[in-house]
């Protein structure tokens, strides 16, 4: 700034001391300036005075400067800075600078002091205004009137009548302006309002958030700040000065404080209050809105917990209800099952229903099949006006209404009206005010119903009370269908226990009748075993128990050799011949007689048994001695020897007996009794009544027996055996009638051997039917070329045959097979062959006989000598055995001929043939045809030939063989 050159010196003194009175005077640099000014006008044209406040100035400097400028640079009013001052004017410039100087200085100290105070003071109540915000921020009540404290307490610091608070919310950009004073606006905006920030676009507000920067000035420097185009829409301010809030980075807002008249009133410490107070605003609206939330958030809990709570209780009331319709149905179903009788059931469920609902009038009804129709019964009835009803038919109450619809019914008093008025149900019984029944169902079938009423309007029904007792009804009903159950089945029980009981006792009967039946057996079986064990005539012990006690007798002696035993085999002697002529009872009679005196004879330990026939064997126990066996044999044969009576008759016979004693060779007790047999049969060999001991010599027979088996068992599969054939001759003319086939053996070692060298070995063995049927069969070869077109083969057949079954079978089919006509065979069967099964034999016989066969009696004369049984077989020839032929004499008198001709006669009676057998000599030839003997067969005609030597010769030729015997038979 230029000034006027101070080129004159100061006129007058009185002018200096004006100067310096007005410089003294002066209580500020811009006074001093205005004082110097003043004397410069006056005194120093040119010269210019100006002053400079420099408000940042250090107090030291002079917080104001006054500078004189003559030219254009300016000077400081500072003695060494006004050179110019000093050497072009030397005074009274140099001087009046260091008044002016000094005068500064004391202003500018006076000034610092002033502005220590101020500052201090200024210092101070921003203290206590920041305090008081603070405080306001934490104490106000609501944000309104936090911010209308805020706004008293900034007023306090600054000029703020003007004040706003905006808000901002970044996410939606939009603003609020929650507190809006200002003194042109007649219409603040409502606080609660939001609206979009573009709303303001470029005005002040907009960019201070936008920007998110503090602006403070008047218009003129706004816009200068403001990046971009600055609207004043309204009054324009004169001063303006804005502050945003943020929250971290983002900006929540701004306070705003303007200033219509005054201009630049706002200063940077103002600036500084407002951000401070903006700082805390911030922090009291987060604080505000965390509590609010928070409150929010406790309000909303609140509510939650309400609402749940609410449904708790209630659902504690609905278990406390379901509880209580539990234990009723539970209760219920104990009942069905437990109460004694129905009505007792009837009476408990009343009583259940009662904890449930108002029950004092309650009755049951059933409906019960009669036939063709339901009858309405009431089983259960409580009623305190009317009795229980008569069980009905056809009936138009209200239980029949439920019945008809299967639904349950409530009503009260109108609704009764409206359902008589309608006809759908007649009156029975005393009217109810509420009436509830329900139907009882099960099997899908309405069964009855369930009903409770009320006489009063004190106690009502609701379709909550029908809910219950209908779902009370269904385990009634469920309830009731398994007593009927129950008790159908109650009654099938007694009706099964009754049939058990019936059952039982019948079981029990049949169960006696089945012991008795069951000792009825053991007494046969008993009886049975007896008799498999014992012989029925004499009741002694049989061969089968005999040989029981023969192994545990071998027991014992292997155990202990000292237990030495013995085995008697006892045989009459010619007790057929006894038997024959005096009968078989009288037979009989002897073998009880003959078992008694055995017995007699031995010590009780001891046994006898009954072999068969009459043969007896006896155990004979702890032989110390083997000539005790001797004197027991000799005992028996004693005692057997005197007469017995039978009846009238003196019986006598004699008996022979063979010992055999145990060895330690004996492994069958089987073999015992045969080799007693066989001493027995060597006694009676060596002439009967008298006893043998099986010995070594007996042994070797034996061995030779043995081994004749084993020979006659290996040359049957050798086909070994062939028949020899001897004539059957008449006497008369000589001429042969027939042949008679005779076995012989093609020993392999020994020869051609006899029947008589092996046919009793043949015979126990068992080999003798097969040997037969070798004869058989080529018998049958041979039938047609012996006998041409008359005459018969004669085959001898053991007594064995007819113990097994099928011999017509097998014999007949034989001749079958061969194209042999039965009539060319003759069967020659013995005496004793007769006696041993008769019936049987008679029955096979007369089989053969019927087709043609001619049946023999061989050797007749040499067992039981009667002809009495003759006829009753279809015998037509017998055959006189050789032994009387063998003795005949010329002698009329003699045994054998005597015996002969009675035969022949007998025969000739009987229209039986006769042939002689062994006829050796003429002599004997000729006393048989004297005796009217015809045919006959012998050494005298032929002895028996194989067949290739008779066909070699002509038949009927057979006087060339007469004299050559057989090696065999030599
Ligand atoms: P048997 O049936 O009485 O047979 C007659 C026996 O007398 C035969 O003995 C025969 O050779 C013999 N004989 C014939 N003429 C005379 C004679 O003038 N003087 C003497 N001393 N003997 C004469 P053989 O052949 O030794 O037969 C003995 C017995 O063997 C037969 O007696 C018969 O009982 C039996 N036998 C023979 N062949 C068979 C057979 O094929 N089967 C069966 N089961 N037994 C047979
Ligand atoms: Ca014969
Ligand atoms: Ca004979």
């Amino acid at each position: 700034m230029p000034t006027s050159a101070a080129t004159h010196p100061p006129q007058t003194t009185g002018a200096l001391e004006q100067l310096v009175e007005r410089l003294f005077a002066a209580t500020s640099a811009e006074a001093l300036a205005v004082a110097c000014q003043a004397f410069a006008d006056a005194n120093a044209p040119g010269v210019r005075v100006s002053w400079r406040h420099d408000a940042s100035a250090s107090a030291s400097e002079g917080a104001a400067s006054i500078i004189l400028a003559r030219d254009s640079r300016a000077t400081r009013v500072l003695e060494a800075r006004c050179p110019h001052a000093s050497s072009q004017d030397n005074a009274p410039w140099p001087w009046i600078a260091r008044m002016v100087r000094q005068r500064l200085d004391q202003l500018t100290d006076l000034d610092s002091l002033y502005g220590t105070v101020a500052r201090l003071a200024q210092a101070e109540r921003l203290q206590r205004a920041l305090y008081t915000i603070a405080d306001l921020v934490v104490a106000a009540r609501d944000t309104t009137s936090m911010m209308q404290a805020l706004h008293h307490t900034i007023s306090t610091l600054t000029y703020a009548e003007n004040f706003y608070v905006v808000l901002y919310d970044h996410v939606d950009q939009t603003i609020r302006f929650p507190y809006y004073v200002d003194s042109t606006d007649t219409t603040p905006p409502d606080p609660d309002a939001t609206r979009s920030l573009d709303a303001i676009a470029h005005e002040i507000t907009w960019h201070m958030i936008r920007e998110n920067r503090s602006f403070m000035g008047n218009p003129e420097t706004l816009a200068r700040q403001a990046s971009g185009a600055l609207v004043t829409p309204g009054v324009p301010c004169a001063d303006w000065l804005g502050v945003p809030m943020h929250h971290g980075d983002t900006v929540t807002g701004g306070l705003v404080v303007q200033a219509y008249d005054q201009r630049a009133c706002y200063t940077e410490q103002d600036r500084e209050l407002l951000m401070y107070v903006a700082q805390h605003l911030q922090t009291a609206l987060d604080r505000r809105e965390a509590t609010a939330k928070l409150e929010d958030r406790v309000t909303q809990r609140t509510r939650a917990l309400r609402e749940t709570n609410r449904m708790l209780q209630h659902q504690v009331l609905e278990r406390q209800r379901g509880e209580r319709l539990q234990a009723a149905l539970f209760r219920i179903a104990e009942l069905a099952s437990g109460a004694d009788s129905l009505d007792a059931f009837y009476a408990a469920v009343h009583q259940v229903i009662g904890t449930l609902i108002y029950a004092r009038n309650f009755y049951i009804a059933l409906l019960e099949d009669h036939g063709d129709e339901s009858v309405l019964v009431f089983p259960y009835t409580v009623d305190q006006i009317d009795a229980a009803p008569q069980p009905r038919t056809h009936g138009h109450g209200m239980t029949e209404y439920v019945l008809r619809h299967g639904k349950p019914l409530l009503v009260d008093d109108v609704d009764t009206e409206r359902l008589l008025q309608s006809g759908e149900v007649s009156a029975l019984g005393s009217r109810s005010t509420f009436w509830l029944g329900v139907p009882l169902i099960w099997n899908n079938k309405v069964m009855g119903a369930l009903v409770v009423q009320s006489y009063s309007e004190e106690h009502t029904y609701g379709p909550r009370d029908q809910e219950l007792l209908t779902f009370v009804s269904y385990h009634i009903a469920n309830a009731l269908q398994r007593r009927q159950a129950n008790d159908e089945l109650k009654q099938a029980y007694v009706e099964m226990e009754r049939r058990v009981v019936e059952r039982t006792r019948a079981l029990a009967l049949a169960n006696r009748d089945l012991r008795k039946q069951v000792s009825e057996r053991e007494r046969v079986e008993r009886r049975l075993k007896y008799e498999t064990l014992h012989d029925p005539l004499t009741g002694l012990p049989n061969r089968a128990l005999l040989l029981q006690r023969l192994e545990v007798a071998m027991k014992h002696y292997r155990a202990d050799p000292t237990r030495l035993f013995a085995v008697l085999f006892i045989d009459l002697d010619r007790f057929k011949v006894i038997n024959d002529s005096v009968g078989h009872l009288v037979g009989d009679d002897l073998l009880f007689q003959v078992g008694g005196r055995i017995r007699g004879c031995l010590k009780s330990r001891d046994t006898v048994a009954r072999l068969g026939g009459d043969e007896f064997a006896v155990l004979l126990e702890s032989m110390r001695v083997t000539d005790a066996a001797q004197s027991v044999a000799d005992r028996i044969i004693e005692a057997l020897h005197k007469p017995f009576r039978v009846g009238v008759k003196e019986l006598f016979t004699s008996a022979s007996v063979g010992i055999s004693f145990a060895t330690p060779a004996y492994r069958h007790a089987d073999d015992l009794l045969r080799d007693a047999d066989s001493a027995m049969y060597s006694a009676k060999a060596g002439g009967r009544h008298r006893s043998a001991t099986f010995d070594d010599r007996l042994r070797h027979q034996a061995l030779e027996v043995l081994e004749i088996e084993n020979d006659l068992r290996r040359s049957l599969d050798q086909h070994a055996f062939v028949p020899y054939y001897q004539p059957v001759v008449n006497m008369d003319n000589g001429r042969t009638v027939g042949y008679e086939a005779l076995l012989r053996w093609h020993h392999p070692e020994r020869g051609v051997l006899l029947p008589g060298d092996f046919l009793r070995v043949a015979e126990d063995s068992g080999c003798i039917e097969d040997i037969d049927w070798q004869i058989f069969e080529q018998v049958c070869r041979d039938a047609d070329a012996l006998t041409g077109d008359a005459g018969c083969v004669s085959i001898n057949l053991s007594a064995r045959h007819f113990r097994a079954p099928g011999l017509e079978e097998r014999l007949l089919q034989l001749l079958a097979t061969h194209h042999v006509s039965p009539q060319k065979l003759r069967l020659e069967v013995t005496e004793g062959t007769l006696l041993e099964s008769p019936i049987r034999i008679k029955r096979a016989l007369e089989t053969f006989r019927s087709h043609g066969m001619h049946i023999a009696l061989d050797d007749f004369g040499t067992g039981y000598s009667s002809l009495s049984y003759m006829h009753q077989y279809p015998i037509e020839v017998i055959k006189i055995d050789q032994s009387f032929v063998a003795n005949l004499e010329e002698s009329d008198q003699n045994q054998s001929n005597v015996v002969v001709r009675a035969i022949l006669a007998l025969a000739s009676s009987l229209d039986i043939q006769v042939i002689a057998e062994g006829i050796e000599t003429p002599l004997q030839e000729h006393v048989l045809k004297r005796m009217g003997c015809r045919v006959g067969q012998g050494f005298l005609y032929a002895r028996a030939q194989p067949i290739e030597v008779l066909t070699q010769a002509a038949v009927g030729n057979f006087a060339a063989h007469d004299t050559s015997r057989p090696a065999a038979d030599a």
